[in-house]
């Protein structure tokens, strides 16, 4: 079975749209979304819909929680808070039931995946996994091989073999080793910051996955944040994909 991952899409259509171009190249069967669907972006409800219709599981992040106001926007810095707030006044509240609605973990025992946007150890308290210190407490809390994040928009995957050794993958994809489990960052569809612009998500089977990287009209979304005055910090950055 041929897998897409997404994640981090933040209400940037152009990057969302791109992505799925490149999908549909590829013969997915199915999609999984990592959540943050909404938050920074000029097009919540566009992303929304489209990700809602395409993806078979769809896990909450925490600018969606925040936007749909299941959770407060106080542990926001002050752009990312003014997106929040911008997005709670113009997301459709249908689009926001939707949000409020989705779980924060998701294993999927047929494939043998955990989703989730920040960390299987305490989903709820959105740590980054940054370090492979981290990596190795996570891969204490899910039991399926595979298990995929978002939330830090920086595309990683780091195997565990069946010694117990932790390995950050440089080519960032990785062919399945029987006994090895994998964490894998799925990168960030709509703000990537790893220093590459260009939108990223993972593409999977039973044997590899990767991390996939695609080009789009960065300038389209960058002239509709201006029109809605959104943060001019959060519109440069996806420039330099930092
Ligand atoms: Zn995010």
């Amino acid at each position: 079975m041929r897998y897409a991952v997404l994640s981090d899409v933040h209400a940037n259509l152009s990057a969302l749209t791109a992505v799925l171009k490149d999908l549909a190249k590829r013969r997915i069967e199915k999609v999984f979304f990592l959540g943050d669907a909404v938050g920074y972006g000029p097009d919540p409800d566009e992303c929304v819909d489209r990700l809602r219709s395409l993806c078979t599981v769809f896990v909450a992040g925490n600018h969606d929680r925040g936007a749909s106001g299941r959770t407060g926007s106080g542990s926001f810095n002050a752009n990312a808070r003014t997106a929040i707030e911008w997005t709670r006044k113009h997301m459709r509240p249908e689009n926001g039931a939707f949000l409020r609605g989705c779980p924060l973990l998701v294993t999927r025992k047929e494939e043998g995946i955990t989703l989730v946007h920040g960390t299987p150890f305490e989903p709820e308290a959105w740590h980054y996994l940054l370090r492979l210190t981290d990596a190795e407490l996570n891969f204490g809390y899910f039991d399926t091989i595979l298990c995929f994040v978002g939330h830090s928009h920086w595309p990683a995957v780091v195997e565990k073999t069946p010694e117990g050794t932790l390995l950050l993958l440089e080519e960032r994809r990785a062919v399945l080793r029987s006994g090895s489990r994998y964490l894998v960052n799925a990168g960030s569809v709509g703000q990537p910051r790893d220093g590459d612009p260009r939108a990223g998500y993972v593409v999977g089977d039973g044997d590899q996955v990767e991390v996939v990287r695609v080009g789009y009209d960065i300038e389209v979304t960058q002239r509709k944040m201006r029109q809605h005055s959104l943060p001019e910090p959060l519109i440069e950055r996806l420039a330099y994909g930092m």
